[in-house]
């Protein structure tokens, strides 16, 4: 599509609402090819068309790429009937870019989650042939071991049958039940079953009570980057994403 509403563009750019565009365009604010623009619903073409508000030129751009640091207790979809989704969490200045989460986190899941409007990249980073490794933090109840490390690269049986693939356990630190202390580990999987990770635990016999993401291919969660907020990826870091 080589063409789409002024407005549309307009509100993509930050310059408010539909609304609050219509009223730029009735002050004359608003020039296409140097003319004044009459009806904000014109089509036009961001790659050829001079678009300037007040006398500066307009920047355009299609695509959105936000890290987020999810918080518990928001849902990794666009709607919910009951809960907060991370769209909620976004501000308005968002509202226009149809932004949606690449995979899901659980409720209970915190760290990094990437909100985009970009289907092919989503498209690209959640294909199961791809094979993107994802990183987790997890604090288990029950004593993580060397046990463990070697099943989980060996491969795993989850309840319903599927066979993980080979997968890296790296155990921060083995607690001691009966001390009621937790283990704390980092995984890397390079698949995304549902719930997988808490899966994989229940099939060594252990039970993940707290889960964060933190890398995903290679982006990782910034640490500066306060839960429930978001961020815009660098340049660098999406040039590495795609
Ligand atoms: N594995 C899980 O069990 N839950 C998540 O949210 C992500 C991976």
């Amino acid at each position: 599509k080589t063409t789409l509403r002024l407005d549309k563009l307009l509100a993509h750019s930050g310059f408010g609402t539909r609304s609050e565009i219509k009223l730029l365009v009735k002050r004359g604010a608003v020039t296409v090819n140097e003319k004044p623009v009459k009806d904000s619903g014109m089509q036009v073409n961001p790659d050829r068309d001079r678009i300037t508000v007040d006398g500066d030129p307009v920047s355009y751009r299609e695509f959105v790429y936000l890290m987020l640091n999810k918080p518990q207790g928001v849902i990794s979809a666009t709607e919910d009937t009951r809960d907060r989704t991370v769209l909620d969490l976004l501000g308005d200045e968002y509202a226009h870019f149809e932004l949606f989460p690449v995979g899901r986190l659980d409720k209970d899941t915190e760290g990094l989650l990437l909100l985009t409007n970009d289907g092919k990249l989503a498209h690209n980073l959640l294909s199961p042939r791809k094979h993107v490794p994802k990183t987790y933090f997890a604090e288990v109840d029950g004593a993580v071991g060397s046990d463990d490390v070697q099943a989980f690269a060996a491969g795993v049986t989850l309840d319903d049958g599927y066979e993980t693939m080979p997968a890296q356990l790296n155990v921060l630190h083995t607690g001691k039940p009966e001390q009621n202390e937790l283990s704390r580990i980092e995984l890397t999987i390079m698949e995304g079953k549902f719930h997988q990770v808490k899966r994989m635990f229940e099939a060594v016999g252990k039970k993940v009570v707290f889960l964060k993401r933190i890398s995903m291919g290679p982006l990782t969660l910034d640490p500066e980057l306060p839960k429930g907020n978001t961020r815009e990826l660098t340049e660098d870091e999406l040039q590495a994403l795609i």
